[in-house]
């Protein structure tokens, strides 16, 4: 296991993110299902070019809802993470861009345009929940699976996991002020608005968007 400091210099980057954001929390679910897209995509190119060697499967993703335990979990089949693309990936290179995301934009209100341009595509999922986990399993064969998890402080969380199958799981608990998104109803027009004509099939309720 290990336990470390997202590296960040502002160590409250995520009030500022919310209030950067909060006229568009919704499009959390486009950032996340956009990532799943890009992992699955990149597993197809690998597998053209020869480097991935498995079974590619009818790669689908899969967004589900868990009322009880007030989560939201977004799922591909994709190129997944070894614990050292998680540190590289989402530790440092998604906070050099929200430093840089701050510098510049600070003082405007309106992030619809910014966001994904400097890597906060993922940390727009913290405008949503108190608490987010990955959980992600490289094409890689001999990479172990990894838990990431994250409460909206700089500090995280990374270690080894049992995943049955290759690919991401992205777990969102979501936070009091956005039980919204803890509907079906939302949910379903959320994606259709932001997910629909993707070149990988979304599933939300057991059925195809
Ligand atoms: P961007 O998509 O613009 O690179 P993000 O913050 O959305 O920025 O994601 C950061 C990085 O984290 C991605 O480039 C990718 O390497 C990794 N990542 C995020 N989601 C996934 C996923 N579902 N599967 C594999 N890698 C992912
Ligand atoms: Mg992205």
């Amino acid at each position: 296991m290990q336990k470390g400091a997202i590296r960040v210099q502002t160590e409250n980057i995520f009030p500022i993110i919310k209030k950067f954001l909060y006229s568009d929390h919704e499009i959390f679910i486009r950032e996340l299902v956009s990532n799943a897209v890009d992992a699955t995509q990149k597993l197809k190119t690998l597998a053209g070019v020869g480097e991935f060697k498995g079974e590619l499967g009818t790669p689908e993703i899969t967004v589900k809802l868990d009322k009880e335990k007030k989560t939201l979990t977004i799922s591909d089949m994709g190129v997944g993470m070894t614990a050292e693309e998680v540190d590289k990936y989402i530790n440092q290179v998604a906070f050099s861009g929200a430093e840089e995301f701050l510098k510049k934009y600070k003082g405007q209100t309106d992030g619809t345009n910014i966001i994904g341009h400097f890597g906060l595509g993922f940390y727009s999922s913290f405008m949503v929940s108190n608490q987010v986990e990955i959980f992600t399993k490289s094409h890689k064969e001999e990479a172990p699976a990894v838990r990431w998890e994250c409460d909206g402080s700089p500090e995280y969380m990374l270690e080894e996991t049992t995943k049955e199958n290759r690919g991401t799981d992205i777990v969102l608990h979501i936070n009091e002020e956005s039980e919204e998104f803890l509907d079906e109803h939302r949910i379903q027009t959320m994606l259709e608005k932001f997910c629909k004509f993707l070149p990988v099939p979304v599933k939300f309720a057991d059925k195809q968007l």
